[in-house]
């Protein structure tokens, strides 16, 4: 299934306010160049669209390729978001595999915990997934890293909510000093392609309680009390795939403070968020040399039109320019596969 497709152009401006608003935190960890770049990200942007102009698509721009971007992170999202998919109904396809859907997490960390931590999640990680029970029913993994922080100072509903179990254990209520304040929460979300045989052999079967053991263990963590784990529906492929595409970290929690946005930078930069195992791997290798096409859907629309959506900050808008396609740019745009970035 492909993620559902929404009007481009109204999406990227509220990124583009966010690029504004990020560069401010992030200018002082970038080089002069990079500086520019981020700057002019999403400056200029091309699009096409078809004749009644309900139906365009990306097709270029100035894009940074900043990690820390709004712009080129929530692009970068929405392009992993579509090879995942892709890659899942191939693998469906091709060798039977069913998909589990796995939170693991840690207790918060302070800040300067925070790289550390990660290292320690990375070894746990591999340490789990070399257990003979995991290794022999799991045919690969789709491994993301994400980072959320905590900035509420006082218990409040929607968190307690959310928390309620654990603060209930430490004896607190609504409106009480929220212990988790100020506090970093890494942790990874995991796609698993398993063999049939996972559901219908009850010795191949890992019930929450064995997978929640098996973390603490390899974590040495006996205080975790969560790991999340189901099974993944075919029809809901979607939203594992756009929880496992999403940015690692939220321009929201990203942007609370410099020390905050210091942190999130620090601890992410250079970090492979996205990892492939096993036949994710392979496939994803495979979607990268196109030998996927046969799964991607085909974009039916007959583009008419090339926009260029110039960002005008006197307005905080793009304004709009049409310009009809040439019967070369028609050509070039029309009758391919629905992956709007495989252009650029
Ligand atoms: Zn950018």
């Amino acid at each position: 299934m492909t993620p559902k497709k929404q009007d481009p152009i109204a999406l990227i401006k509220p990124k583009k306010l966010e690029n504004i608003r990020m560069y401010e935190l992030a200018k002082e960890h970038l080089s002069e160049k990079m500086q520019e770049l981020y700057r002019d990200c999403g400056s200029f942007n091309l699009f096409v669209s078809t004749l009644d102009k309900e139906k365009k698509k990306m097709i270029g721009g100035n894009h940074c390729k900043n990690r820390f971007c709004p712009i080129c992170a929530w692009r970068k999202a929405r392009k992993d978001a579509m090879a995942l998919s892709v890659v899942m109904d191939a693998m469906h396809e091709e060798h039977d595999v069913k998909y589990l859907f796995l939170t693991l997490t840690t207790p918060n960390v302070r800040a300067d915990e925070v790289k550390s931590e990660i290292v320690n999640m990375n070894n746990a990680f591999q340490k789990l997934f070399k257990r003979r029970k995991v290794d022999r029913i799991i045919q690969g993994y789709a491994r993301k890293l994400e980072m959320t922080y905590d900035g509420n100072p006082l218990i409040t509903t929607p968190l307690f909510d959310k928390k309620q179990a654990y603060y209930e254990r430490l004896g607190l209520k609504v409106g009480d000093e929220n212990p988790t304040y100020d506090t970093y929460n890494p942790h990874f979300h995991v796609v698993l392609a398993v063999k049939k045989s996972y559901f219908n052999n009850s010795k191949n079967y890992i019930k929450r309680d064995e997978w929640l053991d098996m973390w603490r263990e390899v974590t040495g963590d006996y205080t975790i009390t969560q790991v999340h784990i189901e099974r993944i529906k075919e029809k809901q492929t979607g939203n594992a795939v756009a929880e496992i595409a999403k940015y690692s970290a939220k321009s929201n929690d990203m942007g609370v403070s410099p020390e905050v946005f210091e942190t999130f930078y620090n601890s992410l930069k250079g970090k492979q968020v996205i990892a492939y195992s096993g036949l994710f791997k392979e496939y994803m290798l495979k979607y990268k040399a196109n030998e996927l096409e046969q799964y991607m859907e085909k974009d039916k629309n007959e583009y008419f039109y090339k926009i260029m959506a110039n960002w005008r900050s006197d307005q905080s808008d793009f304004v709009l320019e049409y310009i009809e396609l040439t019967e070369l740019e028609m050509l070039k745009y029309n009758n391919k596969k629905f992956d709007e970035f495989d252009i650029e």
